[in-house]
């Protein structure tokens, strides 16, 4: 059997796969599993790469029946049960599992796909570090760039992307590089996070929505709802409205679409080019082609909408599709795919997060940001990593300083 993806759904069927009679192959254009959760702690120098990054093959080492490639999936033949791969033999499968994750969605900014910093992937993180970095170093070089708005940040979006991003900027600006360039004047270095509709965090309940506001604020964070993005230039940022915000970076944490690779399967897609599935996870008219994660669009059994796109979401689904395949395979029949909701939250900054849980109860403030960092460790891969994030959390919060903000590049010498 063949896993597209090496994310938390793919991670999560290999590893239910163990003592399955099947030879799994485990195609990801990576040769690291990334944990997204964590990217703007990687952007802003709270943890480096491999803190965020882990070897796939490191993650099934102890699993002797899965082979791993690291390559880029070019197409799939549904028909044909066969997947095409960059640089080696097609393969072909009697289970195929889809787990190949989402991408940006630039909404049609113009010139954001060029421009913008999107934050979805290892590199983008690395990429929106390595930029802040260069930006500051060249303001303070020339302090003309300043008022230029070289060191302004606009975020786009006021989902949990959106706003970790602009409360974990506003600490490593009022935070280390306070310290770190003394001559910069820190009202001129600005953060607004920009977010289309009425509220951040629509998600939330408006007591949580409020208390987010007032954080993001309190971390001098220019909230501006209402607003909706038009373009981007290298410098400048323009809104629909007509407002023009001066910007060298542009974080965009908006949006994400299906993966590109799902609109040549010939499937019926759902809304944001996701994958509709049956109960059991799999693909219409293709029972032997589960659909997971990200990727696809899984309707909650219990509450009958679909699910959002989360890691515990994808973890669950790929032990579901691993379990399933198992059963499969010893000539059982599947169950249908029940989650277990652990509630919904999201972090803004030090000591600041939120939490509503399925009844609608809700938490803030420090006891929120404590059962995030619980369930989000349990996410994470291996007891070495969970323990590395322990460490620098730990570190960050006595000593609140980010030790990954230097800038290391193979040809930086
Ligand atoms: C910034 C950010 C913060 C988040 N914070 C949270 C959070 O706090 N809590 C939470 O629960 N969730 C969070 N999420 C969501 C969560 O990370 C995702 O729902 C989860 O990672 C999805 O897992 P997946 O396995 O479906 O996809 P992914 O993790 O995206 O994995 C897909 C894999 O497929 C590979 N791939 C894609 N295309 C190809 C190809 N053509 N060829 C080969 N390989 C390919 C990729 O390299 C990748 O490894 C966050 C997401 C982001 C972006």
């Amino acid at each position: 059997m063949v896993i597209l993806g090496g994310g938390f759904a793919g991670i999560g069927v290999a590893q239910k796969l163990k003592d399955a009679h099947a030879d799994v192959v485990l195609v990801d254009r990576h040769d690291y599993h990334t944990f997204q959760p964590l990217l703007y702690q990687l952007a802003t120098g709270l943890l480096d790469d491999s803190g965020v990054g882990h070897s796939i093959r490191d993650l099934v080492h102890d699993q002797k029946n899965v082979a791993v490639h690291k390559t880029t999936v070019n197409a799939i033949d549904l028909d044909a049960r066969e997947v095409r791969l960059d640089g080696m033999e097609p393969l072909t499968y009697d289970y195929l599992v889809l787990g190949l994750g989402a991408q940006v969605n630039f909404f049609g900014a113009e010139g954001a796909a060029e421009h913008a910093f999107p934050m979805y992937t290892l590199t983008d993180a690395v990429r929106l570090k390595e930029h802040v970095l260069e930006r500051w170093e060249a303001a303070d070089k020339n302090p003309s760039l300043i008022d230029d708005g070289a060191l302004n940040i606009v975020v786009v979006g006021g989902g949990p992307t959106g706003v970790e991003s602009a409360g974990a900027l506003a600490e490593l600006y009022r935070g280390d590089f306070a310290r770190d360039y003394p001559n910069v004047p820190q009202e001129k270095a600005r953060i607004a996070l920009v977010e289309a509709g009425p509220n951040v965090f629509a998600m939330f309940k408006e007591n949580l929505q409020k208390y987010t506001v007032e954080a993001l604020e309190k971390r001098t964070v220019e909230v501006m709802t209402g607003e909706i993005v038009a373009s981007v230039t290298p410098t400048r940022v323009t809104l629909k409205s007509g407002k023009t915000l001066e910007a060298h970076t542009l974080v965009w944490g908006a949006g994400l679409q299906g993966n590109a690779l799902v609109q040549s399967l010939g499937l019926e897609l759902e809304r944001g080019n996701r994958i509709g599935v049956s109960s059991e996870l799999t693909v219409k008219d293709h029972p032997e082609v589960y659909a997971i994660g990200d990727v696809a669009a899984i309707t909650d059994a219990k509450t009958e909408q679909v699910l959002p796109q989360l890691g515990s979401v994808a973890l669950q689904s790929g032990h579901h599709a691993g379990e399933s395949i198992a059963r499969r395979i010893e000539g059982k029949k599947a169950k249908p795919f029940k989650y277990r909701d652990k509630g919904t939250m999201a972090t803004i900054g030090r000591g600041a997060a939120v939490v509503q849980m399925l009844g609608g109860k809700t938490m803030k403030g420090a006891k929120a940001q404590a059962a995030w960092g619980a369930v989000h460790l349990a996410l994470l891969p291996t007891n070495e990593d969970r323990a590395k994030a322990i460490v620098e959390w730990a570190g960050a919060m006595t000593t609140h300083q980010r030790t990954g903000r230097i800038t290391v590049t193979a040809d930086s010498d």
